[in-house]
């Protein structure tokens, strides 16, 4: 199976002035780009060739895992950010509130810890088999597929994602993406995992 890059959900001036057409040039175009050549050159000839991406992030290691989960990370970032205004449903904001206290508090503990996160990275919400709400950062191209708890949201945090934009000023960029998020994304994500 080969992986395709997926078209973003968005027009490449839709973010600015907060993330702008040339960051995603580069990110979605040439970086996000990189990823899913990389993992196609890999995966050819080796068991993974018609395997999902899914199964590749959660059965490989080294190179194919890295190139796998940034491609999987990155689908699940770009996914997650609209350039229209959205709010979390009821359902994600009482769970929010019952987990961190408030939306806000929440807000503050997530962008703290993408803040303070050593190096390249991925924060994420999560919701783990007992219905716990939690965030998760990780080194690299982590995830929680890792974890074995299902992903709701990510920032990328890697200097790749800001450095156009903010240079070297990281907690700007994350501030900035949070008026960006696709509640409607995160929610459907929560609703998804109810569902099951
Ligand atoms: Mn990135």
């Amino acid at each position: 199976m080969t992986h395709t890059l997926m078209t973003l959900p968005f027009d490449k001036n839709a973010l600015e002035p907060f993330i702008s057409e040339e960051t995603l040039e580069y990110h979605h175009g040439k970086h996000h780009a990189a990823y899913i050549n990389n993992l196609n050159k890999l995966i050819e000839g080796t068991k993974y060739e018609e395997r999902t991406l899914v199964d590749i992030v959660t059965s490989s290691e080294g190179g194919i895992f890295n190139n796998a989960a940034q491609v999987y990370n990155h689908n699940f970032y770009f996914s997650g950010m609209s350039s229209t205004n959205t709010e979390p449903s009821e359902t994600l904001k009482a769970l929010l509130s019952k987990e961190f206290g408030s939306l806000e508090a929440f807000k503050d503990q997530f962008v703290r810890e993408a803040s303070a996160l050593f190096g390249a990275g991925w924060v994420w919400l999560s919701i783990d088999k007992e219905g716990a709400l939690l965030i998760e950062s990780f080194s690299n191209a982590g995830n929680p597929l890792l974890t074995g708890n299902t992903p709701l949201m990510t920032c990328d945090v890697w200097e790749h994602a800001y450095y156009i934009d903010y240079r070297n000023v990281r907690p700007e960029y994350i501030e900035k993406w949070w008026g960006l998020i696709n509640w409607d994304f995160v929610s459907q994500n929560l609703a998804a995992v109810i569902a099951a």
